[in-house]
């Protein structure tokens, strides 16, 4: 999930770091659900496509985590477009979310299953429970091929 640049004003960016802190971010929490049925993972897998916050290549899945406002989660409370500048957030917003589904499709080329976990659903333990359960009744799947 991208994230904003922190402010170069050093008592900002620590202020701003502190309130990072207070919150389990959702890979966190994404993460652990994974662990908790056993699933195995990698992190930001570059070797992918699009660079997946999780993936199991063997199993034949990946997993992005999408912040609901950069990626735009439509009807979420978070998906909020800012007044201030409204253009250059719609073109933005836009853009993010043809990047995503760029990179879904490429992982699907490759013949894998593709979970998205909006930030929301992160939060959210039986959201999340029902994305972990799709992973876990799945197959396994080839290799990838180039
Ligand atoms: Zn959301």
């Amino acid at each position: 999930m991208p994230r904003p640049l922190l402010p170069t004003d050093p008592a900002r960016r620590a202020l701003m770091q502190r309130v990072r802190q207070r919150r389990t971010r959702p890979e966190d929490l994404v993460a652990a659900g994974l662990r908790e049925r056993g699933l195995h993972y990698r992190r930001n897998v570059k070797a992918l496509p699009g660079s997946p916050d999780f993936a199991n290549r063997r199993r034949g899945w990946a997993i992005f985590v999408n912040g609901c406002f950069w990626h735009h989660h439509k009807g979420c409370k978070r998906g909020t477009i800012p007044q201030r500048n409204r253009p250059f957030w719609v073109d933005k917003f836009a853009a993010n979310r043809r990047r995503d589904a760029t990179k879904i499709r490429a992982l699907r080329r490759a013949g894998l299953r593709v979970v998205v976990i909006w930030e929301c659903e992160a939060l959210d333990p039986r959201r999340l429970a029902q994305h972990l359960a799709v992973l876990a009744n799945g197959r396994s799947a080839p290799w990838p091929k180039g």
